[in-house]
């Protein structure tokens, strides 16, 4: 697995907490863990990367698309 650096995640667009990054499988995973949030959003449904990085830019760029 791969543990290399990730640029600061912005909050949740939906309640403001830091999202948490997690790894399934191989995979790494950006979501929200605020069990209270409505939407709980996460990436594991839209991007497929196994790019870290990649994945917090895109991540950091879903509040500005959405
Ligand atoms: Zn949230």
């Amino acid at each position: 697995m791969n543990y290399e650096p990730v640029p600061q995640l912005k909050p949740c667009p939906f309640c403001g907490k830091t999202p948490m990054m997690k790894w399934s499988l191989d995979k790494p995973i950006i979501e929200c863990a605020n069990r209270k949030c409505e939407i709980q959003p996460s990436t594991f449904l839209h991007v497929t990367t196994d790019n870290a990085r990649k994945l917090a830019s895109i991540w950091n760029k879903r509040k500005e698309d959405e």
